[in-house]
């Protein structure tokens, strides 16, 4: 296995292989950037193929927190950490303790969060051993359940979409949201709430058939949303739906959603674009409950968080403005201001944060 020459590795500070044999902890940080505070990323647990796999899953993760903390105007850098297991069958108290040795060494280089395989709750373990953990439950002294504030964001930064792309507001416009899951389910409300028309799609039909009671929706089935008629469309479930299968179907005048990694490839950003359809960048529309988390980093304060997340608005119209004025891709334009943000340097090498491949399978959450 290599680690220096390994894709991704570029640019990262620290990344540090923690073992524990006493209690089965194998796991690695990965710092991507401090330039502009202590890296924030979550923890995820995954039974990884094999060791390369998971080095590539934190390193790519972590690039991609140093772009979305700088996309929010974050004092805040990137790192993610990865325990390699099977969270049903390995994750113990004693391994959650040993973790919060291994980040509590790093003096505050590196705060963690909760991340797929694992849970707010398995964090009151980790917490013990260290104080360098944020996305705590509310009994902890933390913020709850991060996702309405991603799905407030993303509402703000589909106004912002609408705004620059047709010039009007929501009121009559259709969206068609995919996935009505936390961040979903709370957009739905925000955006009927304003007017909006909606169609949903949920593998999960009762779901769909909730959402068509509770905000007068039209659901279609999951494959059928790429080509329905409607104004915006929001993904809410999963990466890479952007793609050489579904970017054909699609009429859509705006893609604005929570998903992460959205495109699958930095050329169905350039197509977009040739589409004329207006795509919100990931990392910047959906930085909401990474706004949330940090907070509590600082010390909660509601009105802070809540300017924070509304600016993630005005960041799209800048982002919108360059790409329109340099003819780039708006995920290139979003890296630009990242570069801006972050003084130059110190980065990734794709546009498209590199992550969407091998992390598309492992939807990363909030941070
Ligand atoms: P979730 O698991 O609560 O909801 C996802 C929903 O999508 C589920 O209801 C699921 O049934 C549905 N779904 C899965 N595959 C589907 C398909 N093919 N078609 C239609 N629906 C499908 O997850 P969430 O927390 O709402 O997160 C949604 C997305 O937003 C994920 O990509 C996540 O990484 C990203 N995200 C979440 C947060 C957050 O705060 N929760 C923050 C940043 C990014």
């Amino acid at each position: 296995m290599t680690v220096f020459s390994t894709e991704s590795f570029a640019g990262h500070e620290q990344v540090v292989f923690v073992s524990d044999d006493r209690v089965g902890l194998r796991a690695i940080i990965a710092i991507h950037s401090t330039r502009l505070g202590p890296a924030l990323g979550g923890c995820r647990m995954y039974p990884y193929a094999d060791e390369a796999s998971a080095l590539r899953d934190v390193l790519r993760l972590s690039r991609g927190m140093t772009f979305k903390a700088a996309a929010a105007g974050l004092g805040l850098g990137g790192g993610k950490s990865v325990i390699l297991g099977d969270p049903r069958k390995s994750k113990t108290p004693e391994l959650l303790r040993a973790m919060g040795v291994a980040v509590n060494r790093l003096g505050g280089r590196y705060i963690t969060a909760e991340d797929v395989g694992t849970t707010v709750a398995d964090f009151a373990w980790v917490r013990q051993n260290t104080r360098h953990v944020v996305g705590l439950p509310e009994e902890l002294g933390g913020t709850g359940d991060p996702s309405p504030t991603t799905a407030l964001g993303v509402y703000h930064g589909i106004v912002a979409s609408v705004a620059h792309r047709l010039d009007r507001d929501l009121r009559g416009l259709t969206v068609a949201v995919q996935g009505l899951g936390n961040v979903g389910w709370n957009l739905c409300r925000l955006l009927a709430g304003a007017g909006a028309r909606l169609t949903v799609s949920d593998v999960d039909a009762a779901l769909a058939r909730k959402a068509c009671a509770e905000f007068d929706a039209q659901a279609v089935e999951p494959d059928e949303i790429y080509a329905v008629q409607a104004d915006v469309f929001s993904p809410c479930a999963m990466g890479a739906v952007v793609n050489d299968r579904t970017l054909p179907q699609m009429k859509f005048r705006v893609i604005a959603g929570g998903a992460n990694n959205q495109l699958a490839g930095d050329e169905h950003g350039r197509q977009l674009r040739d589409k004329e359809i207006l795509y919100a960048p990931d990392f910047v529309i959906n930085a909401g409950g990474l706004i949330r988390v940090a907070s509590e980093h600082e010390g909660f304060n509601s009105t802070k968080v809540d300017s924070q997340v509304k600016a993630i608005g005005a960041t799209l119209h800048r982002i919108f403005e360059l790409a329109g004025r340099t003819g780039t891709p708006t995920q290139s334009a979003a890296m630009q201001l990242v570069q801006e943000r972050l003084g130059g340097g110190n980065s990734g090498r794709s546009a498209n944060n590199g992550n969407n491949s091998a992390s598309n399978a492992l939807a990363e959450r909030v941070a």
